[in-house]
Formats: structure tokens, C-alpha cells, sequence
């Protein structure tokens, strides 16, 4: 068997495990992070079963989503949105995880084309308020949710965060920041955590993440 479908195969039994290990009672969904690797790789993975595949770069995520156009992939955009982008990204992603301001969330929204479902939304959240990195801060994040849900274009999902390091209480405090906010919004479509990646999953569903995104671990170091 080649060596990303036997890490594949090998995550999936790791996720089980980590559900089980914690007595986590949520269903956690693998997302493939794809960014720098080939199409054909996309394409093998998606014959084991992988259905959600994420990328960062908007062009080179458009080549692939053309190269892959017989499949039925879900496509989730996790870069950081530039303003500029959001059209491409509005009309060519089923899920953004990256949405950090109200001037982004109102231009997905009026550039999601009618005949298309709502497209699915995270805030990111900015869980350790970190100077550099981009996602809104903790206590910005019930207010953007609140006027996320105001738009008819966009389905408000939950939330999206990257800690700054291991090992931390990142993930509980992101989990007490989701049900918080879920608590306020009480929406039936509030139900996504996206945290966690190839060095931190298991602590990351643990803590109630949904969705894991991983990369490295799939797909071997990128270059
Ligand atoms: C690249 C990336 C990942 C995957 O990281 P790995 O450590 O390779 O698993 C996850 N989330 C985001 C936002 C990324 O940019």
C-alpha cells in the first residue's frame, strides 16, 4: 500500500483511539490539508473515502479544484482571506474556517452565488491573542458571530483556532469560549470546532474539536 494511504488509514484508527481514550462523545471529522501537495495525491486519498480536503492558496486550490472536477469533494478554504479574494473563495469553497472580520463575512455572503447553498463558516478565533496572527480576539468573538448570523448567504458554524504552542490549555479555553457563544446564539448550526493538527490533534478532540486539519501527518512534511 503506498505510504499516504497507509497514513491515512492509520490517522482514521488514531482518531477512534484518541475518541475513545478521552471518552470524547463528539464525532470528529478528518480534514485533509493539502496545500503544496499534488492533485494526484487529492485523487488517492479520495478513492480511500477522504471527502474534506482543506487548502491555504487560493490559485493553487483552483487548479486543483479544476484538475478535480469528476469528484465530489468538500473544499474548505483555511488561509488567511484577503478582502480581494473573497469572491474566488465565496464561489469556489464549500467551508472558509478563516473568517476573522465583518467586512469579510458581508462579502462572502453577498458573493455567494444564489444557486449555491450557504456557504459554511468558522470565526477564527485569535485564542492566545498573539500580536501576528491574524483571527479576532476572544472578546470580539460573540459580536461577529451575532452579525455573522444576520447573513442570508452564510450558515455560522462555530469556531476555528490555532494556539501558539502545545501543550497548553488552548483547547479547553476554546471549548468554554465555543459553548459560551452557543449558549447566546442557541442555533441548531452551531456545532463545529476546528482545532487541532498533525502535532496536537489527540489533545485537540479531547477537548471537543469536530474538526481535526491535519497535513503533515497525511502527507508527509511539505517542502
Ligand atoms: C497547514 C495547516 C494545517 C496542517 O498542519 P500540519 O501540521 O501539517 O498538520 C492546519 N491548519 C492550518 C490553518 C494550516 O495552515
Amino acid at each position: 500500500m503506498p505510504e499516504l494511504l497507509k497514513n491515512h488509514a492509520m490517522m482514521l484508527e488514531k482518531i477512534t483511539y484518541a475518541t475513545q481514550a478521552a471518552a470524547a462523545t463528539q464525532q470528529t471529522t478528518l480534514l485533509a490539508v493539502s496545500k503544496t501537495k499534488p492533485a494526484s495525491s487529492i485523487r488517492t486519498l479520495y478513492g480511500a473515502g477522504q471527502r474534506d480536503f482543506g487548502e491555504n492558496y487560493l490559485q493553487e486550490a483552483l487548479q486543483k479544484q479544476h484538475d478535480l472536477a469528476d469528484l465530489g469533494i468538500i473544499w474548505h478554504y483555511i488561509g488567511s482571506v484577503q478582502r480581494n479574494k473573497t469572491k474566488d473563495i465565496a464561489q469556489h469553497f464549500d467551508w472558509v474556517h478563516t473568517v476573522d472580520r465583518v467586512i469579510i463575512a458581508q462579502r462572502l455572503s453577498d458573493q455567494r452565488l444564489e444557486k449555491s447553498p450557504a456557504l459554511n463558516v468558522c470565526i477564527q478565533v485569535n485564542i492566545d491573542a498573539e500580536a501576528t496572527k491574524s483571527g479576532c480576539m476572544p472578546c470580539d468573538a460573540l459580536e461577529l458571530a451575532k452579525e455573522i448570523q444576520s447573513y442570508p448567504r452564510l450558515t455560522l458554524r462555530g469556531v476555528m483556532v490555532i494556539p501558539s504552542k502545545a501543550g497548553s490549555d488552548a483547547f479547553a479555553r476554546t471549548k468554554a469560549l465555543f459553548d459560551e457563544i452557543g449558549a447566546v446564539l442557541d442555533s441548531p448550526d452551531w456545532d463545529t470546532l476546528s482545532m487541532g493538527m498533525s502535532g496536537d490533534f489527540a489533545n485537540a478532540i479531547a477537548n471537543g474539536a469536530t474538526i481535526i486539519r491535519v497535513g503533515s501527518a497525511l502527507f508527509g512534511a511539505r517542502d
